[in-house]
């Protein structure tokens, strides 16, 4: 299958500091970020008397820089009366907490996300590592890739992100929210995140999809150390499902890369995208292996220590799901790590042509 044909009304992303209006009371701004994916996007909605903001850029000088060349030259003389984040990765909610207190402003987060960015806000302890490196073990990884995730130790979640106001206003799927005397509709999804919120403006035609849809990159869909066992993967195909129910006509104001149209086609791809890397692993299963064995299939660049615990979390939903379908059996070895075969090969039959890129093999963070 092709990759799909999205059309991008902007060739560039604004310049950091600066704002780009994308409809009317909508004003698009992205701010640095310090990983091969260089950028987020943030978005204002005018609410008349004041702005809405959703998500916030990553902790740190170099964000809070650009935040004070907005407040002074890009918001009108206005405050923030809302901070609203999709999710709680530390490039969406990082500086949140900062917005929320300078502005004294609402701070906006489904409850999913609230309570697990509070949760593992203080996640740096022993106990955790521990936890953390018998995930990995079982996953395969060598000895000096587990070495690695102790020194540097795993989490750190703190470093990116002020800490988070105690108080918040909860975003409830199907629930709208009136800016600027507009109805935004939250759509939920999971997979990426645990209650990842989207808002759809039927009005103006707009979709703030967060990290839910990207245009270029595919998003993380990862099993975590703090949750061993989640299917994260079937739930992120069922969001994508949900979000083929939006209209295809909308704008989507993605939060890395460029503004699009072309969402049902995305969507697609992404379905397709995954069901074909299933499809591989379990090609490979006809044998025994390790999800360590598997990453080759699924990422075929070389990986660094980092980059590879975000590939095995990957590798990871995508075993989980297969178990989940009857495809994939697991045993634990003597040597305590788990082995994956696949209960029928005769399934593992490619319903459709390849459809991977490898430009997608970048396993990203946000
Ligand atoms: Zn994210």
């Amino acid at each position: 299958m092709d990759k799909p044909i999205l059309s991008y009304p902007w060739d560039e992303l604004p310049p950091a500091g600066t704002t780009s209006e994308v409809a009317p009371g909508v004003r698009w701004l992205q701010m640095p970020l310090p990983f091969a994916l260089d950028h987020i996007n943030l978005y204002l909605i005018d609410d008349g008397d004041s702005w809405a903001i959703v998500d916030t850029g990553i902790r740190g000088d170099e964000t809070r820089g650009y935040w004070e060349q907005i407040i002074a030259n890009e918001l009108d003389g206005k405050p923030i009366g809302k901070v609203i984040v999709t999710h709680m990765h530390p490039d969406h909610v990082g500086q949140a907490g900062w917005l929320s207190r300078h502005f004294n402003a609402e701070f906006w987060m489904s409850r999913g996300e609230y309570y697990y960015a509070r949760a593992i806000e203080g996640s740096s302890s022993d106990e955790f590592q521990d936890a953390a490196i018998d995930f990995f073990r079982m996953g395969g990884l060598p000895q000096k890739t587990l070495d690695h995730i102790r020194k540097s130790r795993w989490g750190n979640y703190h470093k990116s992100v002020e800490p988070i106001p105690i108080g918040y206003r909860r975003l409830i799927d199907g629930d709208a929210l009136t800016i600027g005397g507009n109805e935004w509709r939250i759509v939920t999804g999971s997979g990426h995140s645990p209650e990842h919120a989207c808002l759809y403006c039927e009005e103006l035609g707009l979709l703030i999809s967060g990290d839910q849809v990207l245009p270029r990159i595919t998003s993380n869909v990862s099993v975590n150390p703090n949750e061993p066992e989640e299917n994260p993967l079937k739930f992120w195909l069922a969001s994508h499902e949900k979000f083929m129910g939006l209209p295809d006509t909308v704008l989507v104001l993605p939060s890395h890369n460029k503004p699009f149209f072309g969402l049902h086609a995305r969507l697609q791809y992404l379905i397709d995208h995954h069901e074909d890397r299933m499809l591989a692993v379990e090609e490979e299963c006809t044998t025994a292996k390790t999800a360590y064995e598997l990453l080759p299939v699924m990422f075929e660049r070389e990986l660094d220590d980092f980059q590879m615990t975000l590939a095995l979390g990957e590798c990871l939903s995508h075993l989980h799901l297969l178990m989940d379908r009857g495809r994939l059996s697991r045993e634990m070895s003597a040597d305590g790590i788990y082995r994956y075969l696949s209960i029928d090969p005769s399934l593992a039959q490619r319903a459709h042509p390849d459809t991977h890129d490898p430009k997608d093999d970048v396993p990203i963070m946000v």
